[in-house]
């Protein structure tokens, strides 16, 4: 598609936990096919942004528009059938399933016969797990866990992948097959991203444009080198 265009679009959006303001205020966009990267110190809000554009949380202000439409209100599940996907910062694989039994679990709320076979073939390759169909996912690295987690996340075929640190924990090894599966899902299938991820390394293998938070508001917006060397940037994540 047109890549200029928009996908995602939050209008003041705002968080609140009892007194609480998680996200305060947030006018945030993210182009077709864009590969965004989300950054900030811890409680910044990040997770929390993300949870409020799948729905799992409800915002207590402003509204969220995606393809031009207002989703606000929509519960997950028909967020997911838009095409928003995500993978969660907490861990969601089965260790007991195979990992063709694992991509099966998203697929089969929305598909069957050939089209379920299709789509789990796809996600495993997408996953890079080929030839691991049968292996118990508790058998696999965390690497290739967390493989297979962005492959079940990308099975439905989504339109925008929101990952929660999907590197956190990683080796550097294992860190540059993420970046791999990441940037092929972004350049073949042109699935738009935002990726929540701390080491400036990895964001800058992946992402061009930034977005800092802080303290549940949009701090610093634009490419990772000027974010990088930002003198106030630095100083939130020394806690100033
Ligand atoms: P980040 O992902 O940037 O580290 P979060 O979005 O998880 O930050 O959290 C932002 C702030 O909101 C934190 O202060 C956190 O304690 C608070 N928060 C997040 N989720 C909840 C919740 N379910 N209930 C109460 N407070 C929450
Ligand atoms: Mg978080």
């Amino acid at each position: 598609g047109d890549r200029t265009e928009t996908l995602l679009q939050t209008d003041g959006l705002v968080k609140q936990f009892g007194g609480f303001t998680a996200t305060d205020d947030v006018d945030f966009s993210v182009a077709e096919g864009e590969l965004r990267c989300l950054i900030g110190p811890n409680g910044a809000g990040k997770s929390t942004l993300l949870n409020l554009i799948t729905g799992t949380y409800e915002a207590s202000d402003g509204s969220i528009y995606y393809n031009g439409h207002d989703i606000t209100d929509l519960d997950p599940h028909e967020r997911v059938s838009r095409g928003i996907s995500m993978k969660f910062q907490v861990p969601s694989v089965y260790g007991d399933l195979s990992v063709r039994e694992n991509v099966r679990l998203p697929v089969q709320q929305f598909a069957d016969g050939e089209e379920r076979r299709r789509l789990v073939a796809e996600a495993i390759e997408a996953a890079g797990l080929t030839g691991y169909e049968d292996v118990a996912a508790s058998q696999l690295s965390h690497g290739q866990q967390q493989q297979l987690e962005i492959g079940m996340a990308a099975a439905l075929e989504p339109d925008l992948l929101l990952l929660d640190e999907p590197v956190a924990g990683l080796d550097v090894a294992e860190r540059e097959a993420i970046a791999e599966r990441i940037r092929r899902l972004n350049e073949e299938e042109g699935i738009a991203f935002i990726v929540i991820e701390h080491d400036t390394d990895f964001v800058a293998s992946i992402a061009e444009e930034v977005t800092v938070l802080h303290n549940g508001e949009v701090f610093r917006e634009g490419p990772i080198e000027e974010i990088e060397s930002d003198p106030e940037v630095q100083r939130i994540y020394l806690g100033g």
